[in-house]
């Protein structure tokens, strides 16, 4: 009885200070932050495999009728709750904190820390572009508001005074968040997308990346650096020549979708394979031909396609000088080299398009984007 008029003290203290305590929250600084996605982040799929698609209007009425008028209040219209009140302030258990919207992991347990403030905390985000941060001028400071990366619900503020390894403080209202516990089965929506992952090197990424990404069945295709011998190269390093590394481009594809001997068969339509070391005008060995496999399953398959391609009309009076290697640390590329095709309209790989459309026909989907004549 004790406790429960104890707990009803608490509440009314909360529900007084509710609403009022956002000038204060969460002690701003005077600076937005650096070092957090910012809002103008591509929807798509995430490093960790979620889609960041937003819900679509009707989608996301649905999901806010399950919600409270408080979590109403602090989502979606940039509320706060009561310091030292949040049902997840002391919450010391091992798991995941989800957007309470859309189901979106957005915290690991391993990352909260106790701030002091009254507001649950953490240094760092599950994925970076799970949580976007948005310049936030209100009450006559500027902070930084972070939004959820999917459906744009308001989580909290994130300042630059939190402790190491990342000097973050991610501080959020415990109504924006759905504690999931290690162990629970994941709601459909917290699940990251049925995806695995092929690497393909066929000189210019570019090009490469652009047929991928076209396919049915091919969530993302992203151009970065493989195969190399140092850390974290760039293009300027790569071009040199002298880091090893292949452009090469990463595809995540739903295999119910397609599968991973249909990926290689495309990748061998679109690039030239007896060229060593050079694609078209473009020389030297970060433009070699290379698969890079994921498991000794695709090892076996590529291996098995190459000698499919190597005894066919067009490949029979040449070699084919693909080589396949397990897959190395792969290197996303600059921002500028993404989509690059797509943005530009120019490309480095003739007759792309025809294989395009081919594989679309043949995957039982029309072409989705007309490509130039000039492919
Ligand atoms: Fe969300």
């Amino acid at each position: 009885m004790r406790h429960r008029k104890t707990r009803s003290m608490i509440t009314q203290f909360c529900t007084a200070l509710a609403g009022s305590v956002l000038a204060a929250g969460c002690f701003a600084q005077d600076a937005p932050t650096r070092n957090v996605q910012m809002e103008d982040a591509k929807p798509g799929i995430s490093d960790s495999g979620y889609d960041l698609t937003p819900p679509t209007e009707e989608e996301k009425k649905e999901l806010l009728a399950k919600l409270t008028p408080e979590q109403i209040r602090i989502t979606q219209k940039a509320g706060t709750e009561a310091a030292f009140c949040g049902t997840l302030l002391d919450n010391k258990k091992e798991g995941i904190y989800v957007c309470v919207v859309c189901g979106l992991p957005l915290f690991d347990s391993d990352d909260k820390f106790t701030s002091g403030t009254g507001w649950p905390s953490f240094t760092k985000t599950f994925d970076p572009s799970h949580v976007v941060g948005k310049v936030d001028t209100s009450y006559g400071m500027v902070r930084t508001e972070i939004v959820c990366g999917r459906c744009g619900s308001h989580l909290g503020h994130v300042f630059e005074d939190g402790p190491p390894p990342t000097g973050m403080r991610f501080c959020l209202n415990s109504e924006s968040l759905t504690f999931i516990e290690k162990g629970e089965e994941l709601p459909e929506n917290s699940k990251p997308m049925k995806a695995e992952e092929a690497f393909f090197a066929g000189g210019c990424f570019w090009g490469v990346e652009y047929g991928f990404a076209q396919l049915p069945g091919v969530l993302s295709a992203t151009s970065g650096y493989q195969n190399g011998e140092t850390e974290d190269p760039d293009y300027r390093a790569v071009c040199s020549g002298e880091t090893g590394h292949a452009e090469s481009v990463r595809v995540r594809f739903d295999p119910d979708r397609i599968d991973y001997e249909t990926l290689v068969r495309f990748f061998f339509e679109i690039h030239d394979p007896t060229t060593l070391n050079r694609q078209g005008p473009d020389v030297g060995t970060q433009y070699r031909s290379g698969i890079y496999t994921a498991s000794p399953e695709q090892a076996r398959i590529a291996v098995k396609v190459v000698k499919d391609v190597a005894r066919s009309d067009e490949f029979k009076d040449r070699t084919i000088v693909t080589e396949i290697e397990p897959t190395g640390k792969f290197t996303q590329a600059e921002d500028y080299h993404q989509d690059y095709v797509v943005r530009t309209g120019r490309t480095c790989h003739p007759g792309i398009g025809t294989a395009v459309a081919k594989y679309q026909r043949m995957l039982d989907r029309q072409p989705e984007r007309v490509v130039s004549p000039s492919e």
